[in-house]
């Protein structure tokens, strides 16, 4: 049996791992190991502060696996202090995490991709180009909340953690969970499980589920347009749960959670910023209680094959820029007859490389395994 990634474990699971090959491990044990590893970010169980025995210390070496993807290349955005790195795991596969930082100085987020690539083939998105490779396990996605902590001083903390790069986070369910675990646990990322954000296309099956399991992490349902034929052309996977059933989930979200529920709206020029959508939005939704996160689209260059296999003409509405200011000002006025909060997110990182799929589209030019593009991390 493939021994598991210490990094993805959680106390009681190591316990559970050593006494079942007659190690007597004590819960205290299992929470310093892992606190060494993931909240310290240490690699050598030898140079643990708080020492655990010999035997268990052994014992886990053997047990368990601690293989980290390589931190390929950071981009650092000094315009705004942004920092992205392109990591390569141990089967070759590059994936990328965006270092953000917050307000309170010295306090960062990060943006962690779940899969290698995407199935869901979002209009406005590169990395849906691509198609999926393969799903991140818990112990790539954690690893790469500790890369990107690596360089920062002892004053600084990562204390959020965003699901919003690369890939669709709910198609990988069960480990992207596993990870939001370790993210928050206090010996493993030690990051408020409510500053934990979850975002989604609209798998509506599975955000029932996670309605039902009842978790404290943040989900964030992707809408960007009420307009079900709209929907459909910007996110294929309209076609597989319509506008309805998802708005459906929504209020059973909000009727599990009692909280606003948080919906993401990429403003795209022209698209999706009129008042037909603001009058859709109003019965798609009128009176759930929403917190509506509005992100610049990040323009991708168009290629003529792709724009031609998906039937895209010059005036197609998935050939998309930013709105002009007016037309935003206009957006936000008409929003407002809503009456729910309204959050514009920057999207940062775009002067040096850092912006979504910049290093990853780099490295593809250079040659090396085909990588995915830009993704829905129009970050926080
Ligand atoms: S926007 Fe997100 S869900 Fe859509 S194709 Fe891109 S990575 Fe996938």
């Amino acid at each position: 049996m493939a021994r598991p990634h210490l990094l993805a474990l959680s106390p009681e699971e190591l316990v559970e791992l050593l006494v079942a090959h007659g190690v007597p491990g004590t819960p205290a044990e299992a929470r310093r190991v892992l606190a060494h590893v993931v909240s310290d970010g240490q690699r050598d169980l030898r140079t643990m502060k708080r020492p655990v025995s010999r035997g268990v210390r052994q014992a886990v070496e053997a047990l368990t696996v601690d293989e980290r993807p390589t931190v390929l290349e950071r981009a650092r955005d000094d315009a705004d202090g942004f920092e992205k790195l392109l990591l390569r795991a141990v089967d070759g596969e590059t994936f990328e995490v965006v270092r953000i930082p917050l307000h309170r100085r010295g306090r960062f987020s990060v943006c962690l991709s779940s899969q290698v690539g995407c199935a869901m083939r979002c209009a406005f998105c590169a990395t849906g180009r691509l198609g999926l490779q393969r799903n991140l396990a818990a112990h790539e996605m954690v690893a790469s909340l500790l890369a990107a902590r690596e360089q920062l001083g002892p004053s600084e903390r990562v204390s959020g953690a965003v699901f919003m790069g690369q890939g669709e986070p709910l198609a990988n369910y069960d480990e992207v969970l596993r990870t939001a675990r370790v993210l928050s646990h206090p010996c493993g990322g030690r990051i408020d499980a409510k500053n934990i954000s979850i975002s989604t296309a609209g798998l509506v099956p599975q955000i029932l589920r996670y309605a039902e399991e009842g978790h404290r992490y943040r989900l964030i349902v992707s809408l960007h347009s009420a307009i079900a034929d709209k929907r459909r052309r910007l996110l294929p996977v309209t076609g597989q749960w319509p506008l309805e059933e998802l708005a459906a989930a929504i209020r059973r979200l909000h009727a599990t959670t009692r909280d606003r529920v948080t919906v993401a709206w990429v403003v795209l020029g022209g698209i999706n910023t009129g008042a037909d959508e603001v009058q859709a939005l109003q019965a798609l939704l009128g009176g759930v209680p929403l917190r509506i996160n509005l992100i610049d689209v990040n323009p991708i260059d168009h290629d003529a094959g792709m724009d031609s296999q998906l039937g895209r003409g010059a005036n197609d509405p998935t050939r998309f820029t930013r709105a002009t200011p007016a037309e935003l000002a206009r957006f936000l006025d008409g929003l407002q007859v809503l009456g729910q909060p309204i959050v514009r997110r920057y999207s940062g990182g775009q002067h040096r490389d850092a912006a979504c799929g910049m290093l990853a589209s780099r490295q593809q030019a250079a040659g090396s395994t085909p990588l995915p593009g830009p993704s829905d991390a129009q970050l926080p």
